[in-house]
Order: C-alpha cells, then sequence, then structure tokens
C-alpha cells in the first residue's frame, strides 16, 4: 500500500471506533473537536512532509524486513546514518509545527522491541521477534501511526507492581487464555495516543520475578474492546473552543496531545504479544525506549527552539530593539543552548551501534546527556524569549478588543482603534503581527504548547533523576580514575 498523506490519515482516524473522554463526557466526532484537531494536524505533517520533494529524503527509508519505501517513522534504523536522518527529520518537523508531533514514540517503541524481543527469544526460545517483525511490516505497509505507551500510573512509588494494594496501577495480565490473554491497567499522560492506529503497551521499569505478570509487551488497536481514552487538560486549552479564535491561540494550526488510556479487560491474542513474564527483560526494554526517545529530544526540540528563537528576534525587532547589544547576546545564548542539544542528538547517534538483533542502538551514554541538556535548556530559552517580549506577552487585550467596532472615545473612537494605536510601536509594523508574536511565545511558554516545550522536555522520556542514574551507570568511572592514577603516577597497591 502506498504512504498516506496527512488527508488521508485524518480519514484513516474516522473508521477507527476509538473510545475518548473529555469534560467527563464521551466525544464522539473526537476528529472535529477544536481542542484536539491541531495536533491531529500535527501527525497529519508527518504524512504530509514525506510527500513533500524537499522533505522527502529524510522522511522515506526502506524497510529491512521488505525492501519497501516507508515513512521514517516506522522505520528499523540499520546504521547511524539512520539514527542522524531520525534527528534530522524530528529538527525539521519541529520547526513546521512548533510542537510534539506524536509519532516518534512509536518509531523508539518499534527499535526497542526489535532488538529486546531477539534476545529474549535467543534465551527462551520464544519467537516474540517473529510475531514483532510481522506486526511490524502490517504498519509499514499501512504506514500507520502507532503509540509506544510506557508510562504507568505507578501508584505508591515505594512498592513495586507486584506489591501494590491496587494492582492496575500496573499495566497486568488478569487472565490467560489458549489464544491470548486479557489485561488491565492504564498508561498515564500517552503522547498520541488518540491519534494513533494501534497502541504497543511496553513496562514501565525493571522488574523482579515476583513482578512477573506486569513483565509484559504487546500491540493492540486503539479502537479495541475495553480501551478507552480520557484527554489530557492543557493550560489555556479552552481558548480553542472560543469562536472565530485565531491570533488568541498563537499556534491555531497546530499542537500537542496526552491522554491517559485505560485498560479495561482488553483481549490480546497470542501474535501481538511481544514479552510476556521475562522479567529479567523489562529493564532493557525501558532503558532501549528511554535512550532512543532521549535522542529524539535532541531533534524536535530543537526544531521548536528554532522557531522560539526566530519568534524573539521579531519581538526585538517589532519594538525597535533588535539593535540592542543585550537583545542580541540573549539571541546568541540561546542559539547556543538549542544548537548544544542538537550537537548531543547527533553525537548519540553517530556514536550508536549494532545490537545483537542488526539495528542501531545510540550511545546510551551521550542519549542521556542530550536529555539531561533538554530538562533544562528550553526552560533557559523560554525565558530568555520572555524576556526579550516583554510583560505584553501577558498582559495585552484579546483580539476581540482589539478587533471591537464598540465607540468607546470621546472623539468616536472604537476600543480597537485605542488598543491597536496605544499598542503600536513604529509605523512599518502591523500592531496585529505584533500581536501574533507575542500571542506564539505566551502559547509556548506558558500555554497549551508549554506542555510540550517545558514539562514535556522536564518529565518526557524519563524526569532529570531517570538520565542522572543512566549517566553514572554508562560514566564508567573506574575508567576514569583509572586515567588519572597513570598520568600523576599512581600504582595500584
Ligand atoms: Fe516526538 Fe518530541 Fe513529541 Fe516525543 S516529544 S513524540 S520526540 S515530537
Ligand atoms: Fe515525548
Amino acid at each position: 500500500m502506498a504512504l498516506m498523506t496527512g488527508a488521508e490519515y485524518i480519514e484513516s482516524l474516522r473508521k477507527l471506533n476509538t473510545k475518548v473522554y473529555m469534560f467527563g463526557e464521551r466525544i464522539e466526532n473526537w476528529v472535529d473537536h477544536p481542542m484536539i484537531r491541531p495536533s491531529i494536524n500535527c501527525v497529519a505533517a508527518t504524512y504530509d512532509a514525506a510527500a513533500d520533494a524537499a522533505e522527502s529524503g529524510l522522511m522515506i527509508a526502506t524497510s529491512n524486513l521488505t525492501g519497501h519505501k516507508i515513512n521514517r517513522f516506522s522505520n528499523i534504523h540499520m546504521s547511524t546514518d539512520d539514527l542522524c536522518k531520525k534527528v534530522k527529520m524530528q529538527r525539521m518537523l519541529g520547526q513546521k509545527t512548533a510542537s510534539c508531533f506524536q509519532r516518534c514514540v512509536g518509531m523508539d517503541s518499534f527499535n526497542a522491541v526489535y532488538s529486546t524481543t531477539f534476545e529474549i527469544d535467543e534465551k527462551y526460545g520464544t519467537d516474540y521477534h517473529e510475531r514483532f517483525k510481522k506486526f511490524l511490516i502490517m504498519v509499514q505497509d499501512n504506514d500507520l501511526t502507532v503509540d509506544g505507551a510506557m508510562t504507568d500510573p505507578k501508584g505508591d512509588r515505594s512498592k513495586s507492581p507486584s506489591q501494590q494494594a491496587n494492582p492496575d496501577v500496573f499495566v497486568h495480565v488478569k487472565e490467560v487464555r489458549e489464544d491470548g490473554i486479557v489485561v488491565r491497567g492504564a498508561k498515564a499522560h500517552q503522547t498520541g495516543s488518540v491519534n494513533s492506529h494501534w497502541h504497543i503497551f511496553m513496562p514501565t521499569i525493571a522488574m523482579k520475578p515476583e513482578d512477573k505478570d506486569f513483565a509484559l509487551c504487546f500491540a493492540c488497536p486503539s479502537d479495541a474492546d475495553g480501551l478507552f481514552m480520557v484527554y489530557g487538560r492543557q493550560s489555556c486549552d479552552t481558548r480553542k473552543l472560543e469562536e472565530g479564535a485565531d491570533i488568541d491561540l498563537g499556534n491555531k494550526q497546530f499542537g500537542g496531545q496526552e491522554a491517559l488510556v485505560i485498560l479495561d479487560d482488553v483481549f490480546i491474542p497470542n501474535e501481538y504479544i511481544f514479552m510476556n513474564g521475562e522479567t529479567e527483560f523489562a529493564g532493557m526494554l525501558v532503558e532501549r525506549f528511554a535512550g532512543y526517545h532521549r535522542q529524539s529530544y535532541g531533534g524536535c526540540k530543537v526544531g521548536v527552539g528554532d522557531v522560539i528563537i526566530g519568534a524573539a528576534a521579531l519581538a526585538a525587532e517589532y519594538n525597535g530593539c533588535e539593535k540592542a547589544s543585550a537583545v542580541k547576546d540573549k539571541l546568541v545564548e540561546m542559539t547556543h543552548l538549542n544548537e548544544t542539544m542538537y550537537c548531543c542528538g547527533i553525537a548519540c547517534s553517530a556514536d550508536g551501534h549494532a545490537t545483537k538483533a542488526g539495528n542501531y542502538e545510540i550511545n546510551l551514554l551521550e542519549a542521556n546527556v542530550c536529555k539531561q541538556n533538554v530538562t533544562r535548556f528550553p526552560y533557559e530559552i523560554a525565558r530568555l524569549a520572555e524576556d526579550i517580549a516583554g510583560g505584553l506577552m501577558v498582559t495585552m487585550p484579546s483580539e476581540k478588543d482589539f478587533k471591537s467596532d464598540l465607540v468607546v472615545g470621546k472623539n468616536g473612537e472604537t476600543l480597537g482603534e485605542f488598543c491597536t494605536s496605544l499598542l503600536g510601536t513604529k509605523p512599518e509594523v502591523d500592531t496585529m503581527d505584533r500581536m501574533r508574536i507575542l500571542r506564539f511565545l505566551e502559547n509556548i511558554c506558558l500555554g497549551s504548547s508549554a506542555v510540550g516545550y517545558r514539562t514535556e522536555s522536564l518529565h518526557g522520556a524519563g524526569s532529570p533523576q531517570a538520565q542522572r542514574i543512566m549517566i553514572a551507570r554508562q560514566g564508567n568511572m573506574e575508567g576514569k580514575q583509572k586515567l588519572a592514577k597513570k598520568i600523576a603516577g599512581i600504582e595500584d597497591k
């Protein structure tokens, strides 16, 4: 089957019976819902880019399984070049959407599950890898979007999955049947869940033998019986429900999305189960998925950063302070921080290596350093953008005030005329353009898009401490001590 266009992807979502809840109600036509649609447009951009001649070089890959031309989002990376192209693709899409385009979680799960199932089979003689390859070929040939679902609600953090008072806070096997299993539980803050055709569920932490029922990896259609989602609120999200909303939205076209995914006794046939009880491989799968997703942030957040830097530079220009050395220096600092994240994304890709299964994995230490920087730098970039933009970003009147014909002045001036002239800067700058750029910055620094640029940068792909644990593990302190001893002339006694 040919690759889908963005429009075809959107139509394909209408054919699903995905169950979505928001504000305490089921949303029947979620595809056209004004709060959800920008996030669908964002995934659609990953399809349209593949059809775009200028972008297809990055977007199209060749399947190692079939030789077919596929969207890179369903690719198994077979070289360091593939890994670098992935990051470049993500930066490009971040630049186009200034949002989270959601499809990476599936791609990152494919690559982690591909190598992990190979190693489980090697130890246990299971056939998970073949099952997974069959599933992936179906995904590739139908150009599907898949949510990689990892994070369980986790309940009491001091207890393991099997010790929880409520076992449902970790996805687990409820019943074993001859032809499959019945699963129960949930995954929290799932990026792109509603917009995905399928989900791959993975364990969220390393597990011990007693957690056997929780060491699970499987694929499931998004509209399976018993699966439903509760849509996540975002700051200022109901602005999208305002009639004729445009400038006040900041980013009208694109956005990200997260949801709570609930598995209320869902049947999973054997062919879609890729791990079931092999507890010692749960940690490997988590580490690999997290590693790929930490690499991803060295692309997507950098692309969004490019747009923020551009917006801050425009705000300075509109204010007439673009030549001020302090402003120029802040823009340099923002660029420096942004490119540092990108350097990490490219470095961990260029330093990647082949797994036993043959696909390529990033350098885990460098991918974790990448993400650790991403937990900090976007905050500083956003701070500097707010600094350059000025307080008007959060105090200015609404779009309706600027456009109001209400006569309020003693000389017959309208409310709109007062706002437009008093908040104007120089003749060549349209006040509405100034308002647009400030609203964009508000949206990305504090509004609905701040979910993707700020909090997701902190907690997505694992919170900062998760990377520090990996950095400690991968940092080879003993090797570094040996280097120091040798140069300093210290003999081992
Ligand atoms: Fe992709 Fe970035 Fe969104 Fe993760 S946060 S799904 S890497 S765009
Ligand atoms: Fe993410």
